[in-house]
């Protein structure tokens, strides 16, 4: 997801590295740069226009942040503007009756299926029903999926009219409790007189409290043509956008705030039930510009490693002790956090990396089971490892010699780079993570 904005930001900002003094030349170029790098992931037009005046006013009238160096400020700028065009803050999704608008194929029902997932997961009261009496398929997807979440789904046997089967569902959540109550309306292949007209009804009718385009992301600005015209028909709420996971460009998720004036709400990053994130603009500018997603890597770090280890370990990074027990954890830290491609894309500078790097899960094993075959005192004190321990711990661990030095090579390295990033921060305060 959003790997071309990803590379071509960092090459942009890549001109910077070294840079005492911005010149107006280098802004120019960079701001060439990045033009390019967003017409290219498909962002509107005016977007891009907007975007560039804003970062290029600022470059030039803000002084340096403090204590930053140019590049530094640059990328600073550029990513509280890139939230900005984003939407600022994650938006919650307002209770009651939430209306899901749209085209056909967008993955409309699919959404539904995994946002009452989603809600069902924070503790909320979830019902489902679909007024897309017209393809009788889509009703039977959707109660398929009410199914296997275990929610309600609500249908009205035998009734034909959209806004009746709307109304009988209402009526029927306010009586049970209902927290939310999520209605699928009829998705077509074009825009028609027709279905406006009954959105329209059924609005009138429901009184949603939400009215959700979905948009498919894969198909670029097309995407928000048709989105426009919902949105003067019916007053959209909020935006979700799925096949984010098969997006690598990015420019629907760039235009939507700025083209129509309502936010992104969740995105869709793959087929599973689980596959729906609520958005956050600042944590996916932090991806664009390959800064990874710290917050998330943390959420999912916390799931693996109990939260006083893993502060353990940053403590002693910081003051730069880092013996081998410690690499030991690190390598084990890794390998729990599951799908590795996955992990790196939230790394800190490594996210353009992401889509050529797969770390080899067995080379991390066979490091893993080299420092096992250690005693502790050589995992606290490496220097006393000599030729016959080394013959000894690749025996006990079936690797070799070779293996074992290159190890202690990369261990040394990992231990000179943590001494000289110790009082090092990354842009943004961000400690940078030494691998
Ligand atoms: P609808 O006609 O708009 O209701 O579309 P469906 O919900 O039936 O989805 C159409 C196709 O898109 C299905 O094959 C879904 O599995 C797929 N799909 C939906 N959301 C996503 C997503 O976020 N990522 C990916 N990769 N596929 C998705």
């Amino acid at each position: 997801m959003l790997e071309l904005l990803t590379d071509r930001f960092s090459k942009a900002l890549e001109r910077l590295r070294n840079t005492r003094k911005l010149t107006e030349k280098q802004l120019n170029d960079i701001l060439r740069d990045i033009r390019m790098a967003l017409l290219e992931a498909d962002v509107d037009y005016d977007v891009v226009k907007t975007f560039l005046k804003r970062i290029r006013e600022r470059a030039l009238t803000e002084d340096l942040k403090n204590n930053l160096s140019p590049a530094e400020s640059v990328l600073l700028t550029v990513y509280e503007e890139l939230v900005k065009i984003l939407g600022e803050t994650k938006e919650d999704l307002k209770k009651g009756t939430v209306l899901f608008v749209g085209l056909q194929g967008t993955g409309k029902t699919t959404t539904v299926g995994k946002l009452a997932y989603y809600l069902k997961g924070k503790g909320f009261k979830v019902a489902l029903t679909s007024t897309d009496v017209r393809r009788p398929a889509a009703i039977l997807q959707l109660q398929r999926l009410a199914e296997r979440v275990e929610v309600p789904y609500y249908s009205a046997e035998g009734e034909e009219d959209p806004v009746k089967i709307a109304q009988i569902a209402v009526k029927r959540a306010k009586d049970e409790g209902v927290d939310y109550l999520l209605l699928d309306t009829a998705g077509r292949l074009h825009i028609d007189e027709e279905l406006m007209e009954e959105l329209r009804r059924i609005k009138e009718t429901v009184n949603p409290s939400e009215i959700l385009y979905v948009a498919d992301a894969m198909q670029g600005q097309e995407a928000l043509r048709a989105a426009k015209t919902f949105h003067e028909t019916v007053g959209l709420t909020g935006v979700v956008l799925t096949k984010m996971d098969g997006d690598a460009r990015g420019g629907v998720a760039l235009s939507v705030r700025e083209a129509l004036g309502v936010p992104i709400k969740f995105m869709g990053v793959g087929e599973k039930l689980e596959d729906i994130e609520p958005f956050y603009p600042d944590r996916v500018a932090q991806r664009i510009l390959g800064l990874g997603d710290i917050q998330s890597l943390v959420e999912r770090a916390q799931q693996v490693i109990p939260e006083d280890e893993a502060q353990a370990l940053a403590v002693r990074i910081m003051k730069g002790e880092f013996d081998l027990e410690d690499m030991l954890k690190q390598i084990r830290f890794v390998l729990n956090m599951g799908p590795l491609d996955k992990i790196i894309g939230m790394l800190p500078g490594l996210g353009q990396y992401a889509k050529h790097l797969k770390l080899d899960e067995k080379l991390l094993k066979r490091k893993e089971a080299i420092i096992l075959s250690m005693t502790k005192e050589e995992r606290k004190n490496p220097a006393i490892i000599n030729l016959s321990r080394k013959q000894r711990i690749a025996r006990g661990s079936g690797t070799t010699v070779s293996e074992v030095n290159k190890l202690l090579k990369e261990y040394e390295e990992a231990r000179k780079l943590i001494r000289k990033l110790k009082n090092a921060k990354g842009p943004l305060g961000i400690p940078r993570i030494p691998f």
